[in-house]
Order: C-alpha cells, then structure tokens, then sequence
C-alpha cells in the first residue's frame, strides 16, 4: 500500500531538515535536503530514524 500523500507532505529529514520523498520501488524515503540520507519504511510506517538512516555513498575521487 502506497504511504498517504499527506504524511509524506509533513515528514522532514530529522538530519538536515531537509525535504525528503518516498521511493516507492526501493521502500524507502530518501532526502532531498543536505544529507541525501535514506531511510526505510517498516509496515508503510516511515522510520525516521537518524540511527536507522542508511548514508549515501561517498563521492567517488577519494582517497585512501
Ligand atoms: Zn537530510
């Protein structure tokens, strides 16, 4: 089941703030703000959980 249109309108990234969309072919919820952080929906509830957030990648050109 799709999340409510409304409740993914009132949720914020708890990281940056930032606003944040749902993916619905991956389940989860990613930011659109700074941190790009994505978290995962458990049972259509949002797990907007700093601690649960799976980061993204790092940038390539990084070095040891
Ligand atoms: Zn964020």
């Amino acid at each position: 089941m799709p999340l409510d249109q409304k409740l993914l309108d009132i949720l914020i990234c708890p990281n940056c703030r930032g606003e944040v969309e749902y993916i619905e072919s991956e389940n989860v919820i990613v930011c659109r703000g700074e941190c790009k952080y994505r978290y995962p929906v458990r049972d259509d509830i949002p797990v907007m959980l700093i601690d649960e957030a799976e980061r993204p990648a790092p940038e390539a050109g990084g070095g040891s």
